[in-house]
C-alpha cells in the first residue's frame, strides 16, 4: 500500500488534513441539532468509517472516505436529518464493501442504527443490477421504508453524491447510473417532496445523457439573464411597495426554471428555447409566525396586492395552501399578466412552507409539533405503499410491474370523496367509482354494478372528483372482467382484479393445454418443452401459459397449429442447407452475458471486443434498428437483446432508453457504427409561413442538390402557415445536419427538426 500510495504520488499529509477539514465542516453543519452525547457518536461512526475504509480509493482516485463524508454532508445540510441519519450516512457502505458485518454495527452503534444500514446494504446492488433484480431491490427499500423513512433519505443523498461525481466513470456506466437516477431516485425525491434534491438530479441526468443540449440551454440562459433580472426587478417594484407599507417582510426568489424542465417543455412543445416563455418563476417568500391560520392569511393578502397590479388568469390559480399535497407542500401559485403583455407564474408561500418545499419530509420533522395534518397525510402515504408492497409479489415479473405502478403512483395526487356515512376516503386522483368499491372491500368491488353519486346513478367507471359522497350498489351475479383493468387507476383494486381474472384464467389454460396437446399428436409432433416455446415465438406470446390461455380462449385458432409446423419444417430444411462451420448467435432470450461471450467471439481479441459493430455484423447477428426512435449513423447508440426479435438498435435518447437501462441493465450491450454504406431512414419537421413554390424549393434540395432519396411527403398549410413532414433516407447525422442547414435557409422555413417516431406508419 505505501509503495502504492508513492508511486501515485499521493501526499499522504495533506490527504488526512482534508478529511479531517470535511469531518469539522460537518460537525459545525450539525451543531445546532446535537444534544447529549451526539458529538460522540459522530466521531465514533467518522472513526469506524475511516477505519473499515482505509485501504480503499474512489475510482477518481480520492480517499474512500470522502464519499461517505460529503453523503452525511448531504444529510445533514440539504436534506435536514439529524445525527442518526449522519452516522448512518457515515457508515452506509463499510457493510457493503468491508469486513465489518451489520452485527458489528448492532454492538457498536445499537439496533436502529444497524437496521438501517442493513436496509441501505439491501437495496445497494452497487449499479450491477440483474434483469429485474433491481425492482425486487426496490420492493425491499420501500419494505423497509415503513421502519424508517431515513433509510431512503441516506439512500438519496448517496444517488446524489454518485451523480455528482459521475465524471470519473466510464460512459456506459454514466448512462445507466443516470437513467436509474431519472427512472426512480428523482421520482422519489418528488414524492418526499424534496425538490431542490430532485432538481439537481434530473439536471446532472441531462448533463450526462444530453451534454450538447445541457451546455447549449445554460449558456442561452446565462445570456439572457441581464433581460430577465431587469425584467423582474420591474415586475416587483409596484408589489414591493405595497408589501412594505402593509409591514410585510419577505424576500424575493426570481429563479430560471430548472434546465431540465426547459429542455423538456422544447421536446413536448417541439420549440426552440426562444420559443419557451415560461423560463422563470417568481416567488414571494414571506416572513411569518409559524402559525397556520396567520400564514395563510398573510398569503392570501400578498396575493391579494399582486393582483391588485396584474390581472390574474383565474385558470391558474392553484391553492395548495388550504389542500397541501401530500407530500406537505404549501403555497399559493398564480398566473399574471405583466404590462409587456407575457404570462408569469407567481408562488407566494411562507418562511416555512418554503424550506418544506425544498427540504420535504425532513423539515417536517422540525415543525411537526404545530403540523400535525401535513403529518398525518404522509404517514398515510407511508401505510398506502406499505399496503401496496403487502400485496405479495411472488415472482419476478410481478416486481417489475409493482415498479411501474409505484412510479405512476409517485406523481399521482388525491382525490378526497365520503362514503354514504360521511367517512373521508383519500384516492389517488382519476380514481373511478370502482377503485371506490375496491377501496371499501374486494367483495364490494368484485360485485360492483353501479354507484350513485348523490342520488344519481352513475356507472363504474365514473370518475371521483372531490368531495363526492358515493354510493356502491352491488349484484351477486356481477363478476370482475379485463376490462374493469382499464376502469381502475388504484394498484390496490388493479390487484384484486387480477387475482380474480388469475383463477378464472387457469382453466382456460388447461383447456387450451390439452387442445394443443392433442393438435400436435395429429400433426405428428412431439409435445416437449422446446417445441412448446417455438410455439409460443411463432404466435408471438410472452409465455407459455400465455399461449394456452389464448388457444384455450379461442384467441388463436387451433388450426393456426398447421401453420407453425409448415414454417417449421421449411427453417429445419433450409438449416440443413446452410449448415456452415459458422457460429450461431445464442438462442433469442438468453441472457446479456452469454451474448457478450458470442460477440467476442466473432470478433476475436479486438479491443472493445464486447461491442457490437452496426453493418459489419449485420449478416451474423440478427439485430434491428428500433422503430421508436429510428437511430441512423452517427446517432449515439446501445443494443439491446429483445426476447423474440434479436438486437434492438436505440438512440441513448431513445424515450424507452432509460426504462430498457433500468430495468434490464444486463441485456444492454455497447453498439458503434462501422461506418459502412448504408441509407438510414430519419423523419424532418419543417414549419413556416406558405408561399408559392415552397415545396418545389425544398423537394429541389433533397433530390437534386443533396441526392437524398425521399420516401414521403406531407404539407398542411392552414391560414398562411405551413407544417410539414418529410421521409427520407440519409447515410449519417452529418448527411442530415448539412440537410437541415440547407433547408433552413429556405425562404420561410422557420423551424427544421428531425423526429423519431412513426417514421413507418401513417
Ligand atoms: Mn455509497
Amino acid at each position: 500500500m505505501e509503495q502504492l500510495v508513492e508511486s501515485l504520488n499521493i501526499d499522504l499529509e495533506q490527504e488526512r488534513k482534508d478529511i479531517l477539514k470535511k469531518y469539522r465542516r460537518l460537525l459545525r453543519t450539525a451543531k445546532p441539532f446535537l444534544k447529549d452525547n451526539d458529538a460522540k457518536l459522530i466521531k465514533k461512526a467518522f472513526y469506524t468509517s475511516v477505519d473499515a475504509h482505509k485501504d480503499m480509493r474512489r475510482r477518481s482516485g480520492e480517499p474512500y472516505i470522502y464519499h461517505p463524508l460529503a453523503v452525511a454532508q448531504i444529510v445533514v445540510e440539504e436534506i435536514g436529518l439529524g445525527t442518526t441519519g449522519i452516522v448512518a450516512a457515515l457508515l452506509h457502505d463499510v457493510v457493503e464493501d468491508t469486513d465489518m458485518g451489520i452485527d458489528d454495527i448492532e454492538r457498536l452503534f445499537g439496533k436502529k442504527v444497524a437496521k438501517i444500514i442493513d436496509g441501505l446494504t439491501k437495496i445497494s446492488g452497487r449499479f450491477e443490477y440483474g434483469s429485474s433484480q433491481q425492482a425486487e431491490n426496490f420492493r425491499k427499500m420501500l419494505l423497509t421504508l415503513s421502519d424508517d423513512v431515513r433509510v431512503i433519505l441516506v439512500k438519496l443523498a448517496d444517488r446524489l453524491h454518485n451523480m455528482r461525481t459521475l465524471d470519473s466513470m466510464p460512459r456506459d456506466k454514466q448512462l445507466k447510473i443516470a437513467s436509474e437516477t431519472i427512472f426512480i431516485y428523482a421520482p422519489l425525491a418528488h414524492r418526499l417532496g424534496l425538490y431542490s434534491i430532485k432538481s439537481e438530479l434530473e439536471e446532472l441526468y441531462l448533463k450526462y445523457t444530453e451534454p450538447l443540449e445541457y451546455r447549449a440551454i445554460a449558456r442561452k440562459l446565462r445570456e439572457t439573464k441581464n433581460i430577465r433580472d431587469r425584467f423582474i426587478s420591474k415586475f416587483m417594484e409596484p408589489i414591493a411597495q405595497d408589501l412594505a407599507s402593509a409591514g410585510l417582510n419577505f424576500i424575493l426568489k426570481g429563479r430560471p426554471k430548472s434546465i431540465y424542465s426547459i429542455w423538456n417543455k422544447m421536446r413536448k412543445q417541439n420549440k426552440p428555447f426562444e420559443e419557451i416563455y415560461d423560463l422563470f418563476a417568481i416567488r414571494i417568500v414571506l416572513e411569518s409566525p409559524p402559525e397556520s391560520d396567520r400564514e395563510k392569511a398573510i398569503c392570501w393578502q400578498a396575493y391579494s396586492i399582486v393582483t391588485d397590479h396584474y390581472k390574474p388568469n383565474p385558470d391558474r390559480l392553484k391553492d395548495f395552501l388550504s389542500t397541501p399535497r401530500a407530500n406537505g407542500y404549501q403555497s399559493l401559485h398564480s398566473t399574471v399578466m405583466s404590462k409587456s403583455g407575457q404570462w408569469v407564474e407567481v408562488q407566494i408561500r411562507t418562511s416555512r412552507m418554503d424550506e418544506i418545499a425544498e427540504k420535504g419530509y425532513a423539515a417536517h420533522w422540525k415543525y411537526k409539533g404545530n403540523d400535525t395534518k401535513v403529518k398525518g397525510n404522509i404517514e398515510q402515504w407511508i401505510t398506502q405503499v406499505r399496503e401496496t408492497l403487502e400485496n405479495g409479489f411472488g415472482d419476478k415479473t410481478a416486481a417489475i410491474e409493482f415498479l411501474d405502478e409505484f412510479r405512476s403512483n409517485l406523481f399521482n395526487e388525491e382525490v378526497f370523496v365520503f362514503t354514504p356515512k360521511g367517512e373521508l376516503k383519500v384516492l389517488q386522483a382519476g380514481s373511478t367509482a370502482l377503485d371506490f368499491a375496491f377501496d371499501i372491500h374486494s367483495e364490494v368491488g368484485a360485485h360492483c354494478m353501479a354507484a350513485k353519486v348523490g342520488g344519481i346513478l352513475v356507472p363504474i367507471s365514473y370518475v371521483l372528483n372531490n368531495g363526492d359522497q358515493i354510493e356502491i350498489i352491488t349484484s351477486s351475479k356481477q363478476k370482475p372482467n379485463e376490462d374493469w383493468l382499464r376502469i381502475v387507476v388504484t394498484s390496490k383494486a388493479r390487484a384484486r382484479i387480477k387475482d380474480f381474472l388469475k383463477e378464472e384464467n387457469r382453466r382456460y389454460e388447461t383447456d387450451g393445454r390439452q387442445l394443443v396437446e392433442k393438435k400436435l399428436k395429429i400433426l405428428g409432433m412431439d409435445a416437449t418443452a422446446e417445441v412448446m416455446n417455438q410455439l409460443r415465438a411463432f404466435f408471438e406470446c410472452k409465455t407459455t401459459t400465455d399461449f394456452f390461455y389464448r388457444i384455450g380462449k379461442g384467441y388463436i385458432p387451433i388450426d393456426d397449429l398447421k401453420r407453425f409446423k409448415r414454417d417449421r419444417d421449411a427453417k429445419e430444411k433450409k438449416a440443413a442447407e446452410s449448415s456452415a462451420a459458422n457460429n450461431t448467435p445464442p438462442a433469442t432470450g438468453t441472457d446479456g452475458k452469454a451474448l457478450t461471450k458470442y460477440l467476442k467471439q466473432i470478433h476475436g481479441d479486438r479491443a472493445d471486443s464486447d461491442t457490437l459493430l452496426i453493418g459489419d455484423d449485420m449478416d451474423k447477428i440478427d439485430y434491428k434498428l428500433a422503430q421508436c426512435c429510428n437511430p441512423i449513423a452517427g446517432d449515439d447508440v446501445f443494443g439491446f437483446v429483445t426476447i423474440n426479435e434479436g438486437i434492438k438498435i436505440h438512440r441513448t435518447t431513445c424515450p424507452n432508453a432509460a426504462e430498457l437501462m433500468s430495468k434490464h441493465g444486463n441485456r444492454i450491450i455497447k453498439a458503434k457504427w462501422s461506418g459502412k454504406d448504408e441509407a438510414f431512414l430519419a423523419g424532418l419537421y419543417l414549419s413556416g409561413t406558405d408561399r408559392v413554390g415552397l415545396v418545389n424549393d425544398v423537394t429541389r434540395i433533397i433530390s437534386n442538390e443533396l441526392h437524398i432519396n425521399m420516401r414521403g411527403l406531407t404539407i398542411d398549410t392552414k391560414d398562411g402557415v405551413f407544417n410539414g413532414d418529410i421521409k427520407l433516407y440519409v447515410q449519417d447525422t452529418r448527411h442530415l445536419d448539412i440537410l437541415i442547414a440547407k433547408l433552413e435557409q429556405v425562404e420561410g422555413v422557420y423551424n427544421v427538426q428531425r423526429f423519431d417516431t412513426n417514421l413507418n406508419g401513417k
